[in-house]
């Protein structure tokens, strides 16, 4: 085929891409304290706690539940015996919240209610395109104690061409990375092929903020703040200034719902938090 604009523009966004990680591995976790004075860990934890439902523990009063949802639907923790595959995982920040809670359920649960899943083997795919973001990982995984955890799986790998098998996953999350990804579209027909039906997707994102006055504090804060804080702490203007693009080009709430419900989808819905600075999406394969 022939080189149209929109080829050239795809691999230069996928280059650009592969840079911007590369080169900010190393500084990836303390900028993202930074930069979300340390909100992102927060925003992490309500992710998580919204992963599958499984009908055993529903009685269970289990960490991290936020108690404030429709807790028998949708909000509860993940299981043992679960499988489980993070994309775009980079430093591993949502497996580890995965397991630490899954381990915190192991605790708490009675033997009856668990004797059925615990013999599964649980597992958690951390699958991500750059090798330097999963090495980092690597590490911090043992300086947290999971480095034996033979649950946590490590996987180099694209989003857009996932290497699981269809019908294969009960959960499937992805935070922060879609919008760095060449083809939306291709990332959710992917999710979808995989999950098991019952699976749920969830997706973190930075979003979009129309709250008046709020929002024009928060552009302020993008266009200045943000690149120069790149430059002072990571040494690196141009990634966060790409960071910063990428997301006025993110498709908004009601869009992206509309384009998750397109790859086939049920029961979409999101949620924004600090008024759209964020915005965590979830669907359900049936
Ligand atoms: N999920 C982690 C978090 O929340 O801290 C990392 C988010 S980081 C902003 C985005 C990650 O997406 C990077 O690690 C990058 O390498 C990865 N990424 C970009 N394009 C990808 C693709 N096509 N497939 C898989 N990972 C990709």
């Amino acid at each position: 085929g022939g080189t149209g604009f929109k080829e050239v523009h795809e691999e230069e966004k996928s280059r650009l891409v592969g840079n911007v990680f590369s080169s900010v591995a190393s500084s990836y976790d303390l900028m993202n304290d930074i930069m979300s004075v340390g909100l992102h860990r927060l925003w992490k934890d309500k992710l998580v706690s919204k992963l599958n439902p499984f009908p055993g523990m529903k009685h269970l009063d289990v960490a991290g539940g936020t108690g404030q949802h429709n807790i028998l639907v949708s909000k509860l923790n993940p299981f043992p015996g679960m499988k489980h595959l993070d994309v775009a995982g980079g430093t591993g920040d949502v497996a580890f919240r995965i397991l630490e809670t899954l381990n915190s359920v192991k605790r708490r649960a009675t033997q009856d209610v668990l004797e059925d899943n615990l013999h599964k083997e649980t597992q958690i795919f951390v699958c991500d395109i750059n090798p330097n973001m999963l090495n980092v990982g690597k590490k911090r995984a043992m300086e947290r104690g999971l480095g034996e955890d033979k649950s946590l799986i490590w996987v180099e790998g694209d989003a857009e061409a996932l290497k699981f098998k269809d019908n294969s996953l009960d959960g499937y999350t992805i935070a922060f990375g879609i919008r760095n990804v060449t083809h939306i579209e291709k990332v959710l027909a992917e999710a979808y092929r995989v999950l098991k039906r019952g699976g749920r997707f969830l997706c973190l994102e930075l979003s979009h903020v129309e709250v008046p006055v709020f929002k024009e504090l928060y552009d302020c804060y993008s266009f200045f703040v943000i690149p120069t804080v790149g430059e002072l702490v990571a040494g690196d203007r141009n990634s966060y200034q790409y960071l910063v693009e990428s997301i006025r080009c993110f498709p908004s709430q009601e869009t992206f719902a509309s384009m998750i419900a397109a790859a086939g989808f049920q029961k979409v819905e999101y949620e924004n938090l600090v008024g759209g600075v964020v915005a965590i999406h979830s669907g359900l394969k049936f």
